[in-house]
Protein backbone atom coordinates (compact mmCIF):
# COMPACT_ATOMS: atom_id res chain seq x y z
CA UNK A 1 0.00 0.00 0.00
CA UNK A 2 1.37 3.52 -1.44
CA UNK A 3 -0.01 6.47 0.77
CA UNK A 4 1.07 10.23 -0.14
CA UNK A 5 1.61 12.87 2.17
CA UNK A 6 0.41 16.43 1.13
CA UNK A 7 1.61 19.61 2.95
CA UNK A 8 0.23 22.63 1.41
CA UNK A 9 1.67 25.80 2.18
CA UNK A 10 -0.15 29.25 0.66
CA UNK A 11 2.75 28.58 -2.25
CA UNK A 12 4.40 25.91 -1.96
CA UNK A 13 3.63 22.18 -1.46
CA UNK A 14 6.35 19.48 -0.01
CA UNK A 15 5.00 15.68 -0.66
CA UNK A 16 6.34 12.32 -0.37
CA UNK A 17 5.02 8.91 -1.47
CA UNK A 18 6.26 6.37 1.09
CA UNK A 19 5.41 2.87 1.04
CA UNK A 20 3.88 1.65 3.99
CA UNK A 21 5.13 -1.82 3.90
CA UNK A 22 8.39 -1.16 4.66
CA UNK A 23 7.57 2.66 5.65
CA UNK A 24 10.17 3.79 2.44
CA UNK A 25 10.05 7.01 1.26
CA UNK A 26 9.80 6.08 -2.65
CA UNK A 27 9.67 9.57 -3.99
CA UNK A 28 9.71 13.36 -2.61
CA UNK A 29 9.50 17.03 -3.72
CA UNK A 30 8.72 19.78 -3.28
CA UNK A 31 6.47 22.36 -5.72
CA UNK A 32 7.12 26.19 -5.16
CA UNK A 33 5.57 29.33 -6.47
CA UNK A 34 2.15 28.64 -6.91
CA UNK A 35 -0.16 31.01 -7.99
CA UNK A 36 3.03 33.30 -8.30
CA UNK A 37 5.10 33.35 -12.04
CA UNK A 38 8.48 31.03 -12.67
CA UNK A 39 6.94 27.98 -10.51
CA UNK A 40 8.54 24.81 -10.12
CA UNK A 41 9.22 21.23 -8.89
CA UNK A 42 11.98 19.45 -7.27
CA UNK A 43 11.13 15.98 -8.13
CA UNK A 44 13.41 13.13 -6.31
CA UNK A 45 12.50 9.74 -6.86
CA UNK A 46 14.55 7.58 -4.31
CA UNK A 47 17.96 6.01 -6.29
CA UNK A 48 17.21 8.28 -9.10
CA UNK A 49 18.35 11.65 -10.12
CA UNK A 50 16.97 14.87 -8.64
CA UNK A 51 14.98 16.68 -11.86
CA UNK A 52 13.52 20.09 -12.06
CA UNK A 53 10.45 20.73 -13.42
CA UNK A 54 9.67 24.75 -14.79
CA UNK A 55 6.07 25.06 -15.00
CA UNK A 56 3.28 28.01 -13.89
CA UNK A 57 1.40 26.37 -11.28
CA UNK A 58 -1.70 28.93 -11.32
CA UNK A 59 -3.09 26.79 -8.36
CA UNK A 60 -2.82 23.93 -5.97
CA UNK A 61 -4.81 21.54 -8.74
CA UNK A 62 -1.60 22.37 -11.62
CA UNK A 63 1.04 22.00 -8.86
CA UNK A 64 -0.72 18.47 -7.83
CA UNK A 65 -1.13 17.47 -11.25
CA UNK A 66 2.48 18.09 -12.06
CA UNK A 67 3.54 16.53 -9.09
CA UNK A 68 1.23 13.10 -10.12
CA UNK A 69 2.55 13.06 -13.45
CA UNK A 70 6.16 13.52 -12.08
CA UNK A 71 5.70 10.45 -10.26
CA UNK A 72 4.34 8.47 -12.90
CA UNK A 73 7.07 9.69 -15.35
CA UNK A 74 8.67 6.30 -17.00
CA UNK A 75 12.12 7.86 -16.80
CA UNK A 76 11.90 9.72 -13.18
CA UNK A 77 9.02 8.24 -11.20
CA UNK A 78 8.20 5.90 -8.71
CA UNK A 79 5.54 4.33 -9.77
CA UNK A 80 3.77 3.30 -13.40
CA UNK A 81 0.11 4.52 -12.35
CA UNK A 82 -1.63 6.92 -10.18
CA UNK A 83 -3.99 3.87 -9.36
CA UNK A 84 -1.01 2.41 -7.00
CA UNK A 85 -1.51 5.04 -4.53
CA UNK A 86 -4.17 4.04 -2.33
CA UNK A 87 -4.41 7.07 0.53
CA UNK A 88 -4.06 10.52 0.64
CA UNK A 89 -2.37 12.10 3.92
CA UNK A 90 -2.70 16.01 4.28
CA UNK A 91 -1.10 17.97 7.20
CA UNK A 92 -3.94 20.76 8.38
CA UNK A 93 -2.71 23.01 10.69
CA UNK A 94 -5.49 23.69 12.81
CA UNK A 95 -8.08 21.43 13.89
CA UNK A 96 -9.66 24.14 16.31
CA UNK A 97 -11.30 21.91 19.43
CA UNK A 98 -13.23 19.71 16.89
CA UNK A 99 -10.13 17.24 16.38
CA UNK A 100 -8.02 15.53 18.69
CA UNK A 101 -6.51 13.19 16.29
CA UNK A 102 -6.71 12.10 12.65
CA UNK A 103 -9.55 11.84 10.71
CA UNK A 104 -10.92 10.21 6.92
CA UNK A 105 -11.96 13.21 5.27
CA UNK A 106 -15.75 13.47 4.60
CA UNK A 107 -18.42 16.08 3.76
CA UNK A 108 -18.80 16.88 7.04
CA UNK A 109 -15.19 17.19 7.93
CA UNK A 110 -14.64 19.31 5.04
CA UNK A 111 -17.12 21.93 6.57
CA UNK A 112 -15.85 21.88 9.90
CA UNK A 113 -12.42 22.40 8.64
CA UNK A 114 -13.66 25.75 6.90
CA UNK A 115 -14.87 26.98 9.62
CA UNK A 116 -11.18 26.60 11.62
CA UNK A 117 -10.09 28.53 8.95
CA UNK A 118 -11.02 31.33 10.45
CA UNK A 119 -8.66 30.50 13.71
CA UNK A 120 -5.40 29.96 11.14
CA UNK A 121 -6.46 32.21 8.23
CA UNK A 122 -2.52 31.65 6.79
CA UNK A 123 -2.26 28.00 6.71
CA UNK A 124 -5.76 26.37 6.66
CA UNK A 125 -6.70 27.38 3.51
CA UNK A 126 -4.50 26.27 1.25
CA UNK A 127 -4.51 22.83 3.71
CA UNK A 128 -8.47 22.53 2.31
CA UNK A 129 -7.21 23.93 -1.45
CA UNK A 130 -5.38 20.60 -1.81
CA UNK A 131 -7.77 18.11 -0.53
CA UNK A 132 -10.19 19.98 -3.03
CA UNK A 133 -7.68 19.51 -5.77
CA UNK A 134 -6.72 15.83 -4.88
CA UNK A 135 -10.91 15.05 -4.77
CA UNK A 136 -10.76 16.16 -8.25
CA UNK A 137 -7.50 14.72 -9.57
CA UNK A 138 -7.95 11.50 -7.45
CA UNK A 139 -11.80 10.82 -7.48
CA UNK A 140 -12.32 7.76 -5.26
CA UNK A 141 -9.10 7.70 -3.50
CA UNK A 142 -9.66 7.79 0.94
CA UNK A 143 -8.01 11.23 2.31
CA UNK A 144 -7.25 11.57 5.96
CA UNK A 145 -6.81 15.20 7.93
CA UNK A 146 -3.32 15.26 10.40
CA UNK A 147 -3.51 18.06 12.51
CA UNK A 148 -1.10 19.63 13.83
CA UNK A 149 -3.06 20.92 17.18
CA UNK A 150 -4.82 17.34 17.51
CA UNK A 151 -1.61 16.09 19.91
CA UNK A 152 -2.02 19.45 22.22
CA UNK A 153 -5.70 18.35 22.65
CA UNK A 154 -4.87 16.55 25.76
CA UNK A 155 -4.05 19.51 27.56
CA UNK A 156 -5.78 20.57 30.71
CA UNK A 157 -7.82 23.69 30.82
CA UNK A 158 -5.78 24.99 33.11
CA UNK A 159 -2.75 25.15 30.46
CA UNK A 160 -5.09 25.91 27.49
CA UNK A 161 -6.74 28.85 29.11
CA UNK A 162 -5.88 32.51 28.58
CA UNK A 163 -6.91 34.89 31.81
CA UNK A 164 -8.84 37.11 29.54
CA UNK A 165 -12.68 37.04 30.27
CA UNK A 166 -14.03 34.04 30.36
CA UNK A 167 -16.77 34.74 27.73
CA UNK A 168 -14.03 35.53 25.48
CA UNK A 169 -13.15 31.96 25.40
CA UNK A 170 -16.91 30.85 24.82
CA UNK A 171 -17.76 33.50 22.23
CA UNK A 172 -14.65 33.37 20.06
CA UNK A 173 -12.74 29.85 20.99
CA UNK A 174 -9.70 32.14 22.24
CA UNK A 175 -7.16 29.70 23.37
CA UNK A 176 -3.96 27.70 23.40
CA UNK A 177 -4.11 24.97 20.87
CA UNK A 178 -0.51 24.67 20.43
CA UNK A 179 1.29 23.57 16.75
CA UNK A 180 3.69 21.19 15.55
CA UNK A 181 1.89 18.52 17.40
CA UNK A 182 2.67 15.36 14.61
CA UNK A 183 6.35 16.23 15.11
CA UNK A 184 6.17 16.67 19.13
CA UNK A 185 4.34 13.28 19.24
CA UNK A 186 6.78 11.17 16.82
CA UNK A 187 9.96 12.26 18.40
CA UNK A 188 8.19 11.76 22.16
CA UNK A 189 7.95 8.11 21.07
CA UNK A 190 10.87 7.75 19.34
CA UNK A 191 12.91 8.80 22.66
CA UNK A 192 10.88 6.33 25.06
CA UNK A 193 11.93 3.65 22.44
CA UNK A 194 15.83 5.13 22.13
CA UNK A 195 15.66 5.34 25.92
CA UNK A 196 13.88 1.18 26.57
CA UNK A 197 10.94 2.57 28.56
CA UNK A 198 7.23 2.72 28.07
CA UNK A 199 5.86 6.33 27.22
CA UNK A 200 3.41 6.42 30.06
CA UNK A 201 6.91 6.73 32.49
CA UNK A 202 8.00 9.56 31.08
CA UNK A 203 8.23 13.39 31.76
CA UNK A 204 9.59 14.67 28.30
CA UNK A 205 10.21 17.98 27.30
CA UNK A 206 10.40 18.30 23.24
CA UNK A 207 11.58 21.20 21.49
CA UNK A 208 11.09 21.32 17.68
CA UNK A 209 13.45 23.95 16.79
CA UNK A 210 12.86 24.82 12.79
CA UNK A 211 11.80 28.00 10.93
CA UNK A 212 9.06 28.00 13.74
CA UNK A 213 9.83 26.53 17.02
CA UNK A 214 7.82 25.46 20.13
CA UNK A 215 8.40 23.68 23.22
CA UNK A 216 5.81 20.92 24.46
CA UNK A 217 5.39 19.22 27.97
CA UNK A 218 4.89 15.43 27.23
CA UNK A 219 4.09 13.79 30.61
CA UNK A 220 3.31 10.06 30.05
CA UNK A 221 2.82 10.30 26.35
CA UNK A 222 0.32 13.43 26.49
CA UNK A 223 1.10 16.83 26.09
CA UNK A 224 0.20 18.53 29.00
CA UNK A 225 1.74 22.50 27.79
CA UNK A 226 3.19 23.52 24.61
CA UNK A 227 4.58 27.28 24.04
CA UNK A 228 2.83 28.02 20.73
CA UNK A 229 -0.50 29.30 21.49
CA UNK A 230 -3.62 30.86 19.97
CA UNK A 231 -1.37 30.83 16.62
CA UNK A 232 1.79 29.89 15.90
CA UNK A 233 3.01 33.50 17.15
CA UNK A 234 3.15 32.62 21.21
CA UNK A 235 6.34 31.17 22.98
CA UNK A 236 9.88 30.54 21.35
CA UNK A 237 11.65 33.06 19.27
CA UNK A 238 11.52 32.36 16.20
CA UNK A 239 13.66 32.73 12.93
CA UNK A 240 11.23 36.05 12.20
CA UNK A 241 8.20 35.73 14.74
CA UNK A 242 8.56 37.41 18.33
CA UNK A 243 6.97 34.36 20.39
CA UNK A 244 6.85 35.83 24.21
CA UNK A 245 6.29 39.24 24.97
CA UNK A 246 4.28 41.74 26.71
CA UNK A 247 0.69 42.14 25.30
CA UNK A 248 0.57 45.63 26.02
CA UNK A 249 3.32 46.86 23.41
CA UNK A 250 0.94 45.80 20.70
CA UNK A 251 -1.13 48.62 21.65
CA UNK A 252 1.74 50.94 22.36
CA UNK A 253 3.30 50.24 19.04
CA UNK A 254 -0.08 50.85 17.07
CA UNK A 255 -0.62 54.07 18.71
CA UNK A 256 3.45 55.75 18.04
CA UNK A 257 4.04 53.91 15.01
CA UNK A 258 0.08 55.00 13.96
CA UNK A 259 0.12 51.77 12.11
CA UNK A 260 -2.55 49.12 11.88
CA UNK A 261 -3.40 45.38 13.30
CA UNK A 262 -2.53 44.26 10.12
CA UNK A 263 0.88 45.81 9.79
CA UNK A 264 1.53 45.17 13.63
CA UNK A 265 1.11 41.46 12.64
CA UNK A 266 3.71 41.76 10.07
CA UNK A 267 6.16 43.03 11.94
CA UNK A 268 5.80 40.51 14.77
CA UNK A 269 5.32 37.74 12.16
CA UNK A 270 8.19 38.47 9.52
CA UNK A 271 10.39 41.00 10.77
CA UNK A 272 10.78 39.81 14.70
CA UNK A 273 12.66 36.90 16.04
CA UNK A 274 16.40 36.21 15.18
CA UNK A 275 16.04 38.36 12.08
CA UNK A 276 14.58 41.41 14.00
CA UNK A 277 16.97 41.60 16.92
CA UNK A 278 20.41 40.53 14.81
CA UNK A 279 19.14 42.33 11.48
CA UNK A 280 21.32 39.62 10.00
CA UNK A 281 19.17 37.10 8.59
CA UNK A 282 16.14 34.45 9.67
CA UNK A 283 18.38 31.80 9.22
CA UNK A 284 20.55 30.18 12.22
CA UNK A 285 23.38 29.16 9.80
CA UNK A 286 23.97 33.02 9.47
CA UNK A 287 23.31 33.91 12.28
CA UNK A 288 26.29 31.31 13.87
CA UNK A 289 28.44 32.66 11.25
CA UNK A 290 28.06 36.66 11.74
CA UNK A 291 27.94 35.70 15.77
CA UNK A 292 31.27 33.95 14.89
CA UNK A 293 32.93 36.61 13.14
CA UNK A 294 31.95 39.13 15.76
CA UNK A 295 28.98 40.66 14.93
CA UNK A 296 27.50 41.73 18.53
CA UNK A 297 23.56 41.99 17.62
CA UNK A 298 24.40 38.20 16.15
CA UNK A 299 25.58 37.06 19.34
CA UNK A 300 22.63 38.91 21.22
CA UNK A 301 19.84 36.99 19.03
CA UNK A 302 21.27 33.87 19.75
CA UNK A 303 21.25 34.32 23.26
CA UNK A 304 17.78 35.75 23.58
CA UNK A 305 16.85 32.61 21.49
CA UNK A 306 18.77 29.83 23.61
CA UNK A 307 17.43 31.59 26.96
CA UNK A 308 13.86 31.51 26.13
CA UNK A 309 14.05 27.43 25.16
CA UNK A 310 16.49 27.36 28.40
CA UNK A 311 13.28 29.24 30.26
CA UNK A 312 10.21 26.83 28.86
CA UNK A 313 12.26 23.63 29.32
CA UNK A 314 12.57 24.81 33.33
CA UNK A 315 8.93 25.71 33.37
CA UNK A 316 8.03 22.33 32.26
CA UNK A 317 10.01 20.48 34.10
CA UNK A 318 8.14 22.26 36.75
CA UNK A 319 4.61 21.55 35.67
CA UNK A 320 5.47 17.90 34.93
CA UNK A 321 7.42 17.92 38.54
CA UNK A 322 10.25 16.56 37.01
CA UNK A 323 12.29 15.25 33.75
CA UNK A 324 13.53 12.32 32.11
CA UNK A 325 14.48 13.68 28.73
CA UNK A 326 15.12 16.70 27.05
CA UNK A 327 14.44 15.96 22.87
CA UNK A 328 15.49 18.05 20.37
CA UNK A 329 14.42 18.03 16.91
CA UNK A 330 14.24 19.90 13.13
CA UNK A 331 16.35 22.33 11.60
CA UNK A 332 17.91 23.76 14.28
CA UNK A 333 17.20 21.22 16.86
CA UNK A 334 19.02 18.48 15.03
CA UNK A 335 21.66 20.62 12.92
CA UNK A 336 23.13 22.57 15.71
CA UNK A 337 25.26 21.39 18.21
CA UNK A 338 25.90 25.22 19.55
CA UNK A 339 22.49 25.49 20.07
CA UNK A 340 21.90 22.24 22.24
CA UNK A 341 24.68 23.10 24.08
CA UNK A 342 23.83 26.42 24.95
CA UNK A 343 20.31 25.35 25.89
CA UNK A 344 21.16 22.99 27.83
CA UNK A 345 24.26 24.51 30.03
CA UNK A 346 23.16 25.61 33.33
CA UNK A 347 21.04 23.10 34.05
CA UNK A 348 23.14 20.18 35.57
CA UNK A 349 20.52 21.24 38.82
CA UNK A 350 17.80 19.30 36.35
CA UNK A 351 20.42 16.53 36.54
CA UNK A 352 21.13 17.11 32.74
CA UNK A 353 25.18 16.84 31.92
CA UNK A 354 25.99 17.05 28.13
CA UNK A 355 28.83 15.31 26.63
CA UNK A 356 30.84 17.78 24.06
CA UNK A 357 32.01 14.50 22.29
CA UNK A 358 28.35 12.59 22.08
CA UNK A 359 26.98 16.36 20.90
CA UNK A 360 29.52 16.72 18.18
CA UNK A 361 27.01 15.13 15.63
CA UNK A 362 23.73 16.38 13.31
CA UNK A 363 20.76 14.76 11.77
CA UNK A 364 20.94 11.44 13.87
CA UNK A 365 19.32 9.69 16.64
CA UNK A 366 21.45 9.71 19.40
CA UNK A 367 21.39 10.30 23.49
CA UNK A 368 23.95 13.52 24.03
CA UNK A 369 24.53 13.24 27.57
CA UNK A 370 26.69 11.38 29.16
CA UNK A 371 26.71 8.13 30.72
CA UNK A 372 25.80 9.03 34.27
CA UNK A 373 23.22 11.82 33.49
CA UNK A 374 20.52 11.62 35.23
CA UNK A 375 18.48 13.80 32.50
CA UNK A 376 18.65 12.67 29.06
CA UNK A 377 19.02 14.32 26.36
CA UNK A 378 18.42 13.18 22.57
CA UNK A 379 18.26 14.56 19.43
CA UNK A 380 16.11 13.15 17.54
CA UNK A 381 15.32 13.66 13.78
CA UNK A 382 11.72 14.61 13.14
CA UNK A 383 9.60 12.83 10.41
CA UNK A 384 6.34 14.33 10.10
CA UNK A 385 5.38 12.90 6.90
CA UNK A 386 5.97 8.93 7.95
CA UNK A 387 3.11 10.33 10.87
CA UNK A 388 0.75 11.31 8.71
CA UNK A 389 1.73 8.39 6.28
CA UNK A 390 1.36 5.81 9.37
CA UNK A 391 -2.15 7.56 11.01
CA UNK A 392 -3.92 7.65 7.07
CA UNK A 393 -2.51 4.20 7.06
CA UNK A 394 -4.69 3.29 9.90
CA UNK A 395 -7.89 5.20 9.19
CA UNK A 396 -8.12 4.01 5.74
CA UNK A 397 -7.46 0.28 6.25
P1 LIG B 1 10.58 24.25 8.76
O1 LIG B 1 9.96 24.80 10.00
O2 LIG B 1 10.47 25.17 7.59
O3 LIG B 1 10.26 22.82 8.47
P2 LIG B 1 13.23 23.28 9.40
O4 LIG B 1 12.88 22.37 10.50
O5 LIG B 1 13.73 22.71 8.12
O6 LIG B 1 12.11 24.35 9.09
O7 LIG B 1 14.34 24.29 9.96
C1 LIG B 1 14.91 25.27 9.15
C2 LIG B 1 15.86 26.11 9.95
O8 LIG B 1 16.82 25.28 10.61
C3 LIG B 1 16.68 27.05 9.07
O9 LIG B 1 16.05 28.28 8.88
C4 LIG B 1 17.93 27.21 9.88
O10 LIG B 1 17.75 28.33 10.71
C5 LIG B 1 18.03 25.97 10.73
N1 LIG B 1 19.17 25.13 10.29
C6 LIG B 1 19.16 24.23 9.29
N2 LIG B 1 20.38 23.67 9.15
C7 LIG B 1 21.17 24.23 10.07
C8 LIG B 1 22.55 24.10 10.45
N3 LIG B 1 23.36 23.25 9.82
N4 LIG B 1 23.00 24.85 11.47
C9 LIG B 1 22.20 25.70 12.11
N5 LIG B 1 20.90 25.88 11.79
C10 LIG B 1 20.39 25.16 10.81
Amino acid sequence: MKVLVLNCGSSSLKYQLINMENEEVLAKGIAERIGIEDGFVKHETTGKDKVVINETLGNHKDAIRIVLEALVDPNHGAIKSMDEISAVGHRVVHGGEKFSGSILITEEVKATLEECSELAPLHNPPNLMGIYACEEILPGVPMVGVFDTAFHQTMPKSSYLYALPYELYEKYSIRRYGFHGTSHKYVANVAAEMLGKSLEELKIVTCHLGNGASVAAVDGGKSVDTSMGFTPLEGLVMGTRCGDMDPAITTYLMEKENISSSELNNIMNKKSGVLGISGVSSDFRDIEQAAAEGNERANLALEVYYKRVKKYIGAYAAIMGGLDAVVFTAGLGENSKECREAVCKGLEFLGINISPEKNDVRGERRIVTTDDSKTKVLLIPTNEELMIARDTLALVK
